[in-house]
């Protein structure tokens, strides 16, 4: 199924995100974050790619295979090209055709100061329309609430959004954010600049301080001050930091929700449990 058929259904579509566990982590590790979320039954679960480099017990690609035909839930890959050519994306693209995956999030990826990016796809758009052109993948792309971190400013970061949905990208993922107005105010940028494909937002629940800092300083994301409170507050307790981070991450969902977003893409990072509380706290609110 592609994933933009899910839209447009009268209820919010929910997803989730994994990523290939470490080498490190038991070999088993990923059926247990499945197993666990196969039970809040998500409308798709995303894998992420390129993160762990060859440090991973499963590759992105077997993963997004487990999901769509062991646990029968669509799967999206994530594919990212600054460090790819042509022949790499066209054998992946084999690979996860051949089983049964039907979408990619395609994605540039981030440039690293120590390896020239390749050449054949410069942006996300270039990638995204070399696979609507070649092959029958649905094709989701990346937004930004707030900007991608290397925009000079809105207005060229959404003429270059829209310049990937012109190139064939069928549905986008926000990437998180904790402040619900910067979402709105760019969900109105976009659609003035003509961008009519569904948007999921991204949602982030704060578990720890540390990667919550590491992950803000990577990607630019504001904190609002009712956030830095309960860091200020919580940050040095687990159990505490973790019952208000879902407290926010429910109440983010739930204004989202009632101001007609068209889905909510939970972070899950790999813990299954926080979202299936996540899941099971807004589970009426998103059939209204
Ligand atoms: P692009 O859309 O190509 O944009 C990159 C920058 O170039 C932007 O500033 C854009 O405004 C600018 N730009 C675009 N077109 C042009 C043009 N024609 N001329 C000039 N400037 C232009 N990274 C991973 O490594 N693995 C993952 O699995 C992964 N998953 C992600 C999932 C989501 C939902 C999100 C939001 C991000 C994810 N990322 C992932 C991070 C992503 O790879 C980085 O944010 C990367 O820096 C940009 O990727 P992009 O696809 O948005 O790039």
């Amino acid at each position: 199924m592609k994933l933009c058929d899910l839209f447009g259904q009268g209820r919010t579509v929910f997803s989730c995100e994994v990523f290939p566990p470490k080498k490190t982590a038991p070999a088993d590790s990923i059926y247990k974050t499945l197993d666990g979320l196969k039970d809040i039954r998500p409308d798709f679960i995303s894998v992420t790619f390129g993160a762990g480099g060859s440090q991973v017990n499963q590759t992105t690609h077997d993963i997004a295979a487990m999901i769509e035909n062991e646990y029968h839930i669509p799967s999206m890959a994530h594919l990212t090209c600054v460090a790819a050519d042509r022949e790499d994306v066209e054998r992946l693209l084999a690979e996860l055709e051949a089983d049964g995956v039907e979408n990619v999030l395609a994605l540039r990826g981030d440039v690293s100061p120590d390896h020239p990016p390749k050449t054949d796809f410069r942006y996300a758009s270039e990638l995204v329309r070399y696979i609507r052109t070649n092959s029958r993948f649905g094709v989701s792309a990346a937004c930004y609430p707030e900007g991608h971190i290397e925009s000079p400013d809105l207005v060229s970061d959404v003429r270059h959004l829209k310049e990937k949905v012109d190139a064939g990208a069928q549905h986008l993922v926000s990437q998180l954010f904790f402040d619900n107005e910067d979402f709105f105010r760019f969900l109105e940028r976009a659609r003035i600049a003509g961008i009519n494909v569904p948007i999921e937002a991204g949602i982030m629940p704060v578990l720890s301080k540390s990667s919550i800092q590491r992950m803000v300083s990577m990607c630019g994301a504001s904190m609002p001050r009712k956030l830095t409170r309960i860091l200020a507050k919580y940050g040095d307790h687990p159990e505490a930091l973790r019952e208000a981070g879902i407290a926010y991450a429910i109440d983010q969902i739930s204004d989202l929700i009632a101001g007609g977003v068209d889905g909510i893409h939970l972070y899950t990072m790999n813990n299954p449990d926080v979202a299936r509380q996540i899941a099971a706290s807004v589970d009426s609110i998103r059939k209204v």
